[in-house]
């Protein structure tokens, strides 16, 4: 099909968020703590509608069951991404996510999570929550139930245009003064492992220790990521990840680029500048699904977009 899918953004307050997805994507988000704008997703708990075109008004859920034409006939029973832009003007809860299998047998029917993020933009001397430092499941145990916190949490330094990859089983938190756009496969199931002994309405945020033990990696491995640049006519493609889940990649443009869709379905968001798709006007902040067989397309402007797409045939 020759028509884009425009997506309609759902924001959610967290008592973590701030303002910015205001003041740096100017959208019309409903208060000053607004954590998270789930850009392109079918997941139950925020399904995005089409903007425009044949589809307006349609909801990506309903359209993935009712015109899976659109997405390649893929198998999955749910368009099985979500995209997020995230702005933590406190830190995070310390968390872990299951594997498809755990969540499966946890929640009936729901993926597991693997994410993936792109640091927009963060303040200076910010930092990120990545892996642990006991050695094996016996040591984790031990290092939790004596709340050794500070030795047991790795923390590192990041910056505007990190990249990191999440798998299921990694202990991880966004921390304060973050912005960034995240891939994840389109599920909703977090176990919090430590809240700093955070009130929230006066009460602490449930913790799930026991299933936070049950599915934390020992020892936890970084996932190493190697960018691979090509520079095509009018602009470079960097390749951030290519996961079973996810490739994602960041397309910057300067001039005019010559693309092709010949995967499934591919999702994009603008997050820096403007241009055109095809003769459409497209600014940071738009976020869009190009259809199955929409073959060739150009980019033109002066902009950068992440993509995703899933590099096999479910
Ligand atoms: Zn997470």
């Amino acid at each position: 099909m020759r028509e884009i899918l425009f997506v309609k953004p759902i924001f959610k307050t967290m008592i973590w968020g701030g303002n910015r997805l205001r003041t740096d994507f100017n959208y019309d988000i409903p208060g000053d703590n607004v954590g998270e704008c789930w850009a392109i997703s079918a997941h139950p708990s925020g399904d995005c509608e089409i903007k425009a075109g044949t589809y307006k008004g349609e909801t990506l859920s309903r359209l993935w069951t009712n015109h899976p034409e659109l997405f390649g006939n893929r198998k999955e029973k749910a368009f099985p991404l979500l995209i997020k832009i995230i702005d933590a003007k406190k830190d995070l809860s310390i968390q872990v996510h299951p594997d498809d299998a755990y969540a499966d047998k946890y929640q009936p029917g729901s993926f597991g999570k693997t994410e993936c993020w792109y640091v927009l933009d963060c303040d200076e001397n910010t930092e990120i929550v990545i892996g642990h430092n006991a050695k094996d499941k016996k040591e984790l145990v031990r290092m939790i139930e004596e709340k050794r916190w500070k030795e047991l949490i790795r923390v590192k330094p990041i910056k505007k245009g990190d990249f990191f990859q999440i798998t299921p089983g990694t202990v991880h938190a966004i921390k304060a003064g973050t912005m960034l756009l995240e891939t994840q496969q389109s599920s909703d199931i977090t176990f919090r492992l430590y809240d700093y002994d955070r009130l929230d309405n006066g009460k602490p945020r449930q913790l799930h220790i026991k299933e936070s033990i049950d599915v934390i990696s020992c020892p936890h491995r970084d996932v190493v990521i190697d960018p691979k640049i090509t520079g095509w006519e009018g602009g470079t493609i960097t390749e951030l990840i290519n996961d079973k889940h996810y490739t994602v990649q960041k397309i910057d443009i300067d001039g005019t680029m010559a693309m092709e869709q010949d995967k499934d379905f591919m999702n994009v968001s603008v997050i820096d500048g403007e241009g055109e798709i095809d003769n459409i006007k497209i600014a940071k902040g738009d976020h869009f699904i190009i259809p199955f067989g929409y073959g060739q397309f150009s980019l033109t402007g002066k902009m950068s977009l992440i993509r995703s797409f899933i590099d096999n045939r479910a």
